[in-house]
C-alpha cells in the first residue's frame, strides 16, 4: 500500500449536503476476485451533483464519484493486470447469468453494484472513487487505458463517453442516419457530436440555453441553435433522422419531435428523474411513425467502444479543454463542487493526492 488511505463520505441529505473528510487507517482487505485500485484522478459528473443538490434520492453515507481513473495496486482476478497499469472499469458489477444480463442488459443486472452508489458496507466502503482507493469486484469490466490519453482526458470516459457510444448505437436505424439534433451541450452532448460525425452523419445540430457551450459544441463538429429560438418558434432546421435528448429537460421533448422526420428516432438519456412527463400523445408518436429509445449507462462492449474512440479522435478535437486546468484536493471537494455549479468547465476534478 501506499500513502494514507482516505475518503469522503457524504452524509447530506436533500439540500443539505454534508461531508465527512475520513482517513482511515487500515488497510483494505481485498479478497480473490478483487481488485484494489488507488485512484488518480476523478472528475464530477452531474448526476452526483444531483445527488447533492437533493434532485435526486440516493442512499447515505456515501462515497461518492464514479468516473475516475485508477491504478492497480493489487489484482486477485484470473489473468491479472500488473501492478501500477492505468485503467478505467465499468461503472456497474453485473453477474452475466441473470435473466437481465441474458438480455444483454447488464446495467440491469438483479445482482447490480454500481460505483458511487452503495453503502459503506460493501467492500468496506472503498466503493467510490471520491478517495485514495476502490475495491472493484470480478463484476466490472476492467480495461487498460492507452499512454495516449491523460488522466484528464481518461476520466469522463467511464460514465459520460461510454454512455454516449450506447446511446449513438441504439440511434441507429439502419435507412437513414445523416441528420442528427442533440439537446444539451453539457459533456454528453459535446462528446456526441464528435462520437455522431465519427458515424458518419453529415449534419449534426446541437442545443442548448448557454451561448459558451453552444461554441464548444461547434468546435467539436455541430451547428448550435440557441435553444430560445425553439422557444420564439423561429427555429427553421430541416427534418432531422435522429433527436438526442442530454439535458435533462422534458420540454425540449415537444421541440424534438416538430424536428424529427416521420419514420425517425428519438433517444432520451438524460431524463433520469421523476419530472419527466414527455408531454407527447400517442397519436403524435403514432401518426409520425416514431421510435422512441431510453437509454441508461451502458455495457462493457460500449466502454472498449470508447476507449478505442477516444484514442482515436484525442488530436481531432480539444477534449482536455473540457476539463477544469486544475485538480482540487478531497479536503477541498466543497471547492471542487461549486466550481462544478457553476459550469465553468463541463468537468471538475479532484486529485487524492494532493
Ligand atoms: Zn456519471
Ligand atoms: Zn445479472
Amino acid at each position: 500500500m501506499d500513502g494514507v488511505i482516505t475518503r469522503v463520505i457524504f452524509t447530506g441529505l436533500d439540500h443539505d449536503p454534508t461531508w465527512v473528510f475520513d482517513k482511515v487507517l487500515d488497510s483494505p482487505k481485498v479478497r480473490d476476485n478483487q481488485v484494489l485500485l488507488r485512484v488518480r484522478l476523478a472528475t464530477i459528473c452531474g448526476s452526483d451533483m444531483h445527488t447533492i443538490l437533493g434532485k435526486r434520492h440516493g442512499i447515505t453515507p456515501v462515497v461518492l464519484g464514479h468516473e475516475a481513473v485508477g491504478e492497480i495496486v493489487i489484482d486477485k482476478r484470473n489473468n491479472s493486470l500488473p501492478a501500477g497499469t492505468r485503467v478505467t472499469f465499468s461503472i456497474t458489477s453485473s453477474c452475466f447469468n441473470c435473466e437481465r444480463c441474458r438480455v444483454q442488459m447488464p446495467q440491469k443486472c438483479v445482482h447490480l453494484e454500481k460505483v458511487g452508489h452503495s453503502p459503506l458496507t460493501v467492500n468496506q466502503g472503498f466503493n467510490g472513487c471520491y478517495a485514495s482507493h476502490i475495491i472493484l469486484g470480478s463484476g466490472h469490466h476492467i480495461v487498460p487505458i492507452s499512454d495516449a490519453l491523460s488522466d484528464k482526458v481518461a476520466a469522463p470516459i467511464n460514465c459520460a463517453l461510454a454512455t454516449v457510444m450506447h446511446a449513438a448505437e441504439k440511434a441507429r436505424t439502419g435507412v437513414q442516419d445523416k441528420s442528427a439534433l442533440i439537446f444539451g451541450a453539457g459533456l454528453l452532448g459535446i462528446y456526441t457530436c464528435a462520437v455522431l460525425r465519427d458515424k458518419g452523419y453529415e449534419r449534426i445540430w446541437c442545443s442548448d440555453v448557454d451561448s459558451g457551450r453552444l461554441k464548444v459544441a461547434e468546435r467539436f463538429g455541430a451547428k448550435p441553435v440557441h435553444a430560445q429560438r425553439f422557444w420564439e418558434n423561429d427555429c427553421s432546421i430541416e427534418e432531422v433522422d435522429t433527436a438526442i435528448e442530454v439535458c435533462g429537460n422534458a420540454d425540449v421533448i415537444q421541440h424534438a419531435y416538430n424536428s424529427l422526420r416521420h419514420g425517425g428516432t428519438l433517444v432520451l438519456v438524460g431524463l433520469v428523474h421523476p419530472d419527466s412527463d414527455l408531454g407527447l400523445t400517442g397519436e403524435q408518436i403514432i401518426s409520425k411513425g416514431l421510435t422512441i429509445i431510453g437509454v441508461h449507462n451502458y455495457t462493457p462492449r460500449h466502454l472498449d467502444e470508447a476507449l478505442d474512440f477516444m484514442v482515436r479522435t484525442v488530436n481531432n478535437y480539444p477534449y482536455e479543454e473540457l476539463i477544469s486546468p486544475h485538480a482540487y484536493s478531497l479536503k477541498h471537494i466543497e471547492r471542487a463542487l461549486n466550481e462544478s455549479k457553476q459550469q465553468l468547465y463541463h468537468r471538475s476534478c479532484l486529485d487524492p493526492w494532493i
